[in-house]
């Protein structure tokens, strides 16, 4: 069974090869389930498991054994990243002194609810352990709403180091550190040097990328150490990290351009220090938000952070007076200090104060922090008294408001920053040495984090990237140009030309569908859908022309659809330049509708004029179940006319009370509405409605004998202004409450 022992001189590391080396004598080469479950019942210390080279399809894997420090059991690939798990495939782990590395997951998803599980029964727990160099790429459930984790820590003493987890697109947290039973807790473990990869925006609660605990064992200690990763467009939800239990440390990692925040959500005695957190202007970019008692928040360096609210650069919350476990405790001796904050728009002190959140921080510390930004006159909020916290010493550029109660507590110096070598912005020596900082430089860079076998690079394709394809007229020529096109190309169809559609339309990758500018070609469809993004589809539209006169005589037809299928890749629509007429056949013929478990990480239409149609222009309600789930996180209607729809241009529906994510995002400006929302059999009798939106600026828009604009405002304190719009012969805007700004509204 001892074979090929010249993949062992691969320089991957010396150290390590020097290891395999050593123990090559005691390696087993494994090529199938079989023969890996006979190897792990006969593993002794210091043996080797290798899986051989190749696609390892449908494997659950169960490595349970026992080393000893000296004489580790290793499972390892035959070569790193070169033994492929795929398909309906998961590792669990258990026993001790055991070493896992090189392995690569992709193309495919856990039929359970973890793909590497640091346990193979309740009460079967992995110590002692170490995972490495091992990559889980894209091993997403298809179902995007379905939760798993990639990878749950349980035991003690393990560690997590040099692995890259990229792409987690289904719901559930990418790692979490699991406290179920007694043999979990105080568990020292330790996760460094890990390369946290992109993750999309998943549009609901659980897309968080470290969750160490949860709110059940929060009061139990887990002392787990998380240094030296690099967290890398984490976008998933508003908790990047989630802290849920006592006796943590975060040091020295580095979170960049990602959406959310470091969050000491439950748990006590938690250390945040050393770590940089660079926003780059990136919207919903977040830092440090404080919760419960115990806390410390020193030495790190936050720059370019434009997140507000529970989003700030800095954040202490209020709590709830004797909180139940899931809600929020006090913030009592919360240390703040030496601290970098540079170029962001917001440090919040007693943010999320309502009825509920009463008690403020007490006996708490800001001091010896540097600010250093212009991007935000008023970047200090206070939400509520914060005599609890004592300021002393801060440092503050000269253009900062500071508020009136806070007397003492800061010196006002120039504002002033340089870019040093790595790019980072920084204040004067002389204040940096003031509060104690000491060099300011990224404690890990990326290239010394994750896997070493696997890219970093992104395999993203943007919009017309490939090539241009002519597409004469006629019947179906569309459809088998769709057919034949490649990620990125540009369909490029004949200016005053006839298109027909026989078929559905599927679009499965980034496409661009266009003519030049002139007179611009019509499509036609004798189907109920002319164009359905699939998963993986995007689709940019312009200089078209969509008529509905051919389409089929029934109820709910559309010119574009979402699939009919979950979709765990976000897509995007973008309508420029677009004319649409006669979606009049039979009633509800919409535009554009999204299904329920699809997300679009934008949908925009712009300079487009769309009439005569008995249903809406944008459908994005069908997330009904009131979880906080919604369908697109940027949504901008630029320079339109409408004229002549029976339903709403835009119904967006964010339902429930849960406060993780960000969107939805809604521009409109420069638009006009001519008799929209009059249809009788229309559930909302609105021309507009938004509910739950968490952005939405309306501005420059004319309604003409319309039905009102509707607006259902609820929790995350959500910004809505409505400025310069005229209403003519069209009921005032109907609101649940009056928790909005409006400027210059017109009725007529
Ligand atoms: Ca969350």
């Amino acid at each position: 069974m001892i074979k090929d022992v010249k993949v062992y001189f691969f320089p991957f590391t010396l150290l390590l090869a020097l290891c395999i080396f050593t123990q090559s004598a005691h390696a087993k080469l494994v090529n199938n389930i079989e023969q890996f479950n006979n190897a792990v019942a006969q593993a002794k210390p210091g043996d080797e498991i290798v899986l051989a080279n190749g696609v390892w399809q449908n494997v659950e894997l169960v490595f349970k054994a026992k080393g000893t420090a000296k004489k580790p059991i290793t499972l390892r690939a035959q070569t790193p990243g070169k033994a492929v798990i795929t398909g309906l495939s998961n590792l669990s782990i258990s026993g001790e002194h055991l070493v896992i590395s090189d392995l690569l997951f992709k193309n495919g998803y856990t039929p359970t609810g973890e793909v590497i599980s640091f346990r193979t029964a309740e009460d079967e727990l992995a110590n002692y352990t170490r995972l490495t160099n091992t990559v889980i790429d894209n091993f997403s459930h298809p179902e995007r709403h379905l939760a798993d984790l990639w990878v749950a820590m349980y035991g003690k003493h393990n560690q997590f180091d040099h692995n890259t987890l990229i792409n987690k697109r289904n719901r559930g947290v990418t790692l979490a550190v699991r406290l179920n039973t007694a043999g979990s807790e105080e568990n020292n473990h330790v996760i460094e040097y890990n390369y946290f990869g992109p993750r999309q925006v998943l549009g609901a609660n659980g897309g968080e990328t470290l969750r160490v605990g949860t709110s059940h064992f929060s009061t139990k200690n887990s002392n787990t150490l998380v240094r030296y990763n690099f967290f890398d467009r984490v976008n998933g939800e508003h908790e990047i990290i989630s802290n849920k239990t006592s006796g943590n440390t975060y040091r020295g990692n580095v979170i960049f351009e990602s959406q959310g925040t470091l969050t000491m959500r439950h748990g006590q005695h938690t250390l945040v220090e050393g770590n940089y957190i660079i926003g780059n202007g990136k919207p919903n970019t977040g830092g440090i938000r404080i919760i419960n008692e115990y806390q410390t928040v020193k030495n790190n360096y936050m720059s370019g952070l434009t997140g507000h609210r529970f989003r700030g650069a800095l954040v202490i919350m209020n709590g709830v007076p004797n909180s139940s476990p899931n809600r929020y405790n006090q913030a009592i001796e919360a240390i703040m200090q030496n601290n970098i904050v540079v170029d962001s728009d917001y440090i919040n002190f007693g943010a999320g104060s309502d009825e509920e959140r009463s008690a403020v921080p007490i006996d708490s510390s800001f001091s010896n922090n540097l600010i250093m930004t212009n991007t935000n006159p008023d970047s200090i909020k206070l939400y509520d008294d914060v005599s609890g916290i004592d300021f002393k010493d801060n440092i503050i550029s000269d253009q900062a408001n500071i508020p009136g109660e806070l007397k003492t507590g800061f010196s006002k110096v120039a504002y002033a920053l340089t870019k040093n070598a790595q790019g980072l912005k920084v204040p004067a020596k002389s204040l940096v040495d003031k509060i104690g900082f000491g060099d300011i430089k990224l404690p890990v860079n990326k290239v010394q984090t994750g896997a070493d076998f696997y890219s970093k690079e992104e395999a993203k394709v943007a919009f017309q990237s490939g090539k241009k394809i002519n597409v004469k007229s006629g019947s179906d020529t569309l459809l088998t140009a769709l057919k034949a096109s490649n990620p990125g190309d540009v369909l490029v169809l004949e200016n005053g030309g006839e298109y027909l559609l026989t078929k559905l339309a599927s679009v499965n990758h980034p496409l661009t569908i266009m003519a030049e500018k002139g007179k611009k070609p019509v499509i036609r469809s004798q189907k109920p859908s002319f164009l359905v993004i699939e998963n993986g589809g995007a689709l940019e539209v312009e200089n078209l022309w969509f008529d509905g006169e051919q389409s089929p005589d029934y109820k709910g037809n559309n010119i574009i659809r979402t699939s009919g299928y979950s979709m765990n890749i976000n897509y995007s629509l973008s309508v420029r330049n677009v004319k649409v007429t006669n979606l009049d056949i039979n009633g509800y013929f919409d535009f554009f509708k999204a299904t329920a478990n699809t997300f679009a990480d934008y949908i925009e239409i712009i300079d487009s004029n769309m009439t005569n149609i008995t249903g809406s222009i944008l459908v994005l309600n069908h997330e009904t179940d009131d979880l906080g789930i919604y369908s697109v996180e940027n949504l901008t209607l630029k320079g339109n006319t409408f004229k002549d729809i029976k339903a709403e241009v835009a119904t967006v529906y964010r339902g429930g009370f849960d406060e993780s994510t960000f969107g939805p995002i809604v521009n409109v400006d420069n638009n006009t509405l001519v008799n929209v929302g009059n249809g009788t059999t229309h559930r909302s009798a609105s021309s507009m409605y938004f509910h739950g939106v968490q952005d939405l600026h309306i501005a420059n828009t004319k309604w003409e004998k319309s039905a009102p604009l509707s607006l259902y405002l609820t929790n995350g304190e959500p910004i809505t202004v409505i400025e310069d719009v005229t209403m003519k012969d069209t009921p005032k805007i109907r609101a649940n409450n009056n928790e909005y700004t409006t400027k210059n509204i017109t009725y007529k």
